[in-house]
């Protein structure tokens, strides 16, 4: 295994850092010698990170479902560390409607900041990689993009494209020394995007009975391994989805037989 100061040198992005999942990677990311963007619309939440880590990270104001904003973020790594290394493409959001219950408005806000921003930041990022003869990019999917979830149609469907969107920008770039990969958390019950799902009817019970571990993770796991996915330890990686889920993705969701056959 490489060495805690195996980023040294190394220049990261971290769309939606400024909480949960992705605050965990940037401080993850710096312990290990990176200089971190942390990228977000959360001007207080990014700045608090940002102190917190000190002189290698640096915040921007980013709303990544604006392309100027997304491309003036990827042009900030450049003017404030020099170099761009590693893009993390975090940023997610989620609404919980079928689809007639989907406004077009919430629709399009999902699969904006969900997908859309994931071009968005590539796009602009993946010259400067090439050029610099190399790169890495690591998307946060989930496992609501390898299956379907009741009430979640548009975060589905966004994130189903990632996952895709990162199996053919690992194709197209693997000639580019730029290695592309995807994480897929299951339940991370420490992050504000999914805090207030525990105080519905029944809180975490439901949850746990449906994960094979019974808990859920927290966000400093899933950061270990995009920060794995991100270092030279994962250098014949590329074009993959790692879930990060307790064992859920493991099962068909037939019944536990274990007390049906005792
Ligand atoms: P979080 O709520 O803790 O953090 C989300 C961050 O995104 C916030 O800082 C928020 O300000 C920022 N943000 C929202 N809209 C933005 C925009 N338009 N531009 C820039 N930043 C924006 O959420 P989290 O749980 O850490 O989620 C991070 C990623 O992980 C998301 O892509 C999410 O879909 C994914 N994910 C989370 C879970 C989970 O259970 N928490 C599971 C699977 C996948």
């Amino acid at each position: 295994m490489a060495g805690n100061a195996d980023f040294a040198g190394k220049v990261a992005i971290v769309t939606a850092g400024a909480s949960g999942i992705g605050a965990a990677a940037s401080r993850l990311l710096a312990s290990r010698g990176a200089k971190v963007i942390i990228a977000d619309i959360d001007e207080a939440g990014g700045e608090a990170v940002t102190r917190e880590i000190g002189d290698a990270a640096h915040f921007v104001r980013c709303d990544v479902a604006d392309i100027e904003q997304a491309t003036a973020t990827v042009e900030a790594a450049i003017a404030r560390f020099g170099q761009l290394d590693c893009l993390f493409n975090n940023a997610g959001k989620a609404t919980l409607a079928n689809t007639p219950d989907t406004s077009p408005a919430d629709w399009k806000m999902v699969v904006d900041i969900t997908l859309n921003s994931v071009f968005y930041l590539s796009r602009a990022a993946i010259p400067l990689m090439q050029a610099a003869g190399g790169g890495v990019i690591i998307n946060t999917a989930s496992v609501s993009g390898m299956f379907g979830d009741y009430m979640m149609a548009a975060y589905n469907a966004a994130k189903g494209g990632v996952i895709n969107y990162t199996r053919a920008m690992a194709l197209d770039h693997a000639d580019d020394n730029i290695r592309v990969n995807a994480v897929c958390p299951g339940l991370i019950w420490d992050t504000a995007m999914t805090l207030p799902l525990g105080t519905q009817r029944g809180g975490w019970e439901p949850w746990k009975a449906s994960i094979p571990m019974r808990r859920g993770g927290n966000a400093e796991e899933v950061a270990k391994a995009m920060i794995f996915l991100a270092s030279d330890d994962a250098s014949y990686i590329t074009g993959a989805t790692l879930a990060v889920d307790g064992g859920l993705t493991a099962q068909t969701c037939f019944p536990d037989l274990r007390p049906i056959l005792a």
